[in-house]
Parts: structure tokens; C-alpha cells; sequence
């Protein structure tokens, strides 16, 4: 090597020192060759503790299988590999002192495997470069949070925390095609507090809001976790109870009624009490779509209505001859 190619290499050592990524070689012994300064402030290892010694030995924590399969395609295929933070957060476990994205106390890491050829075209050494890439992992993760919560926010009633109507609408339609297609009996439940505007009109709307509150509270309670619940409007609700019969469905409205008969909700010094009417219908040939199950199930509640309040009514062909 004459001078000018040694000021070369010396150049070359230099900034791959400086490069703010992490820079390992190994030899298909997986002997290290090469280990920058990045690999020695992140991971406490000094290269003459390193350098010569299996990276293994010296690093055992690290994912063997995995990062063998990588290094040997490099190696056999003479191609380069890619591993993404998405898919392994990363190869080394290293800490993360980024302010902006202290939330993550590891490094993610995005990782390049490149095979290196000698001067006779044999792939000798492969190095592996890992960049930090921590602070965009954080903006993604806070983005698909956001969207999360966007989309919880599109679908939630505020006041109940329960399904607003057309989240709750399209589950009714998904859950209709389902039932006929499995053919197991499911039932929809609609009901709606009696004389409401009563207690509007005599407590203010402040309180009217706390026993929306309490019916939606009430219904969790007595619901299933496969039930599907929402607000439909104002004071009404509705449910969806798969794989329950009109008996079945008559005993969980019989129950929340009664439940909601004998609660008292204290408000300030106003103590409330408040009835809710029910109507019941189970899935048969006389649904002829989701609009009409839910249409049966206002039927029965209208008859639950008519004949008195407080109390159920499960759907009866006759209410639409
Ligand atoms: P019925 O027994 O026949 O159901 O009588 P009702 O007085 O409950 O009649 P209806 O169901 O038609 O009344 C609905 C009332 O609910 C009218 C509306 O002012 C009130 N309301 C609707 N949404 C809200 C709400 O979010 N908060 C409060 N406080 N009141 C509401
Ligand atoms: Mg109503
Ligand atoms: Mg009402």
C-alpha cells in the first residue's frame, strides 16, 4: 500500500467512525472486523474487546437464529437483506435517549445486511449497518394511536360510551347477514325510558343526561360481552344479542327492567326513579332485511307502550298483519 492509499484508509476509518449508524463486519465465522464507534458508545463494548472475537460469544443476548438466517443469505446468495422496526425492534438492546421519543426506552432499529465481495469475487465478510430510527417509530405509533382514537371517537356516543346509531345500524347489518347464513337464532332488543320527558321537564336536563347515563350503565351490566349495545337515540336503545332465542332475550329484558324498576339515582338532592318499555324480536323468515328486525322489534316496544309501560313485549306476527 504506497502513502496516498494508506491517507485513503485512514480517511475511510474516520468516517465510518463519525457515521451516526451503527457499522459492524464479520467473517463467515462471524468473527468481528470491523466495529465503529457507534457500536462501542451504545452498546459499553470497546472494539479491542470485540474486535477478532466471535460476535456471539461476546454479544450472547443476540437473536441467533434470526440473525444467522441473514447473514448466511448474504453470504450464500451474495444479496443484500433489510429487517425493518415494523417487523423486529431491533437487533441490539440498546438504550434510547432521544427526548422527542423517550416514550420507547429501546432503540428501534432498521437494519442493512451487505455482502462484501474480496478481489476474487468471493463474498468474504458481510456488514451490518443499523440505523436509529426510533424517533420515526414514535410518530408512527403516536399517528396509528390518533387514528385509533379518531375511529373509537367515530363510533361512540359520548354521553353512554355505548355505540352511537350508524356504527350500531352497521353492526345490525353484518350481524343479520351473519345469523342468516349460520342460521342460529339471535334476537334484537329495543327499549326506551317511559315518560322522559317528565324528567326532563320536572329536574332539568342535567339530570335527564345522568339517567340516560345510569339505563346505559344498567345495560352493560346485564349484557354479554358478544351483545352488541348501543344508543339509537335519545332515551333508546338498542341490542343485539346473538345466539339467544325470544325466551332467552324475555329473560334478560325481564331482568334489566326490574333492575332499573327498583334503582334510585341520587342527583344532587333530587332522587330519581324511572321505568323503561322493551320490545323483543327474534330473527325469522318474517325479516326480510336488517331494517325490518329492528322495524318487528319497534312493533313489540310500541305494544310494551300501548298496554301500559314497564314491561316487555316479544314480537308477535300479528303486529304487522
Ligand atoms: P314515552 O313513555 O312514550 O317514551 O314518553 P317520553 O316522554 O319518554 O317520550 P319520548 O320517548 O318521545 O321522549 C323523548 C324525550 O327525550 C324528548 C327529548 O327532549 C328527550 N331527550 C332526547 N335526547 C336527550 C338527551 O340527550 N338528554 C336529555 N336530557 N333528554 C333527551
Ligand atoms: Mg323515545
Ligand atoms: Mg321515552
Amino acid at each position: 500500500m504506497n502513502s496516498t492509499e494508506i491517507g485513503d484508509l485512514h480517511w475511510v476509518m474516520q468516517i465510518l467512525g463519525d457515521l451516526d449508524a451503527g457499522l459492524i463486519v464479520v467473517d463467515r465465522d462471524y468473527n468481528v472486523c470491523v466495529w465503529n464507534a457507534f457500536m462501542q458508545s451504545y452498546s459499553g463494548i470497546a472494539a479491542d474487546q470485540i474486535l477478532g472475537k466471535n460476535l456471539f460469544d461476546v454479544v450472547p443476548e443476540l437473536p441467533h437464529a434470526w440473525l444467522r438466517r441473514k447473514v448466511d443469505t448474504a453470504f450464500t446468495l451474495n444479496s443484500r437483506g433489510f429487517s425493518c422496526w415494523e417487523d423486529r425492534a431491533y437487533l441490539f438492546k440498546f438504550k434510547n435517549f432521544s427526548p422527542i421519543s423517550n416514550s420507547l426506552t429501546e432503540m428501534r432499529q432498521n437494519i442493512n445486511f451487505s455482502p462484501l465481495t474480496s478481489v476474487n469475487g468471493d463474498v468474504s465478510h458481510v456488514s451490518i449497518i443499523i440505523n436509529d430510527v426510533t424517533d420515526i417509530a414514535k410518530n408512527k405509533i403516536h399517528l396509528l394511536d390518533s387514528n385509533q382514537k379518531l375511529s373509537d371517537l367515530s363510533r361512540i356516543d359520548g354521553l353512554t360510551k355505548l355505540f352511537n346509531r350508524a356504527h350500531w345500524e352497521s353492526c345490525l347489518h353484518h350481524q343479520y347477514q351473519q345469523q342468516k347464513l349460520v342460521g342460529n337464532p339471535a334476537s334484537l332488543v329495543i327499549f326506551d325510558i317511559d315518560h322522559f320527558k317528565r324528567v326532563n321537564d320536572t329536574y332539568g336536563h342535567t339530570v335527564g343526561d345522568e339517567v340516560i347515563r345510569h339505563a346505559a350503565q344498567e345495560l352493560k351490566k346485564a349484557s354479554r360481552n358478544s351483545d352488541i349495545c348501543g344508543r339509537y337515540g335519545g332515551e333508546e336503545f338498542t341490542v343485539i344479542l346473538p345466539d339467544t332465542s325470544a325466551n332467552q332475550a324475555l329473560y334478560f329484558t325481564e331482568r334489566l327492567r326490574k333492575r332499573i324498576e327498583q334503582a334510585v339515582i341520587q342527583v344532587g338532592q333530587h332522587a330519581v326513579k324511572y321505568t323503561i318499555s322493551l320490545g323483543v324480536c327474534e330473527l325469522s323468515s318474517y325479516q326480510t332485511c336488517h331494517l325490518t328486525w329492528l322495524e318487528h322489534a319497534d312493533k313489540s316496544l310500541y305494544f310494551s307502550k300501548q298496554s301500559g309501560r314497564n314491561r316487555s313485549t316479544v314480537f308477535d306476527p300479528a303486529f304487522i298483519r
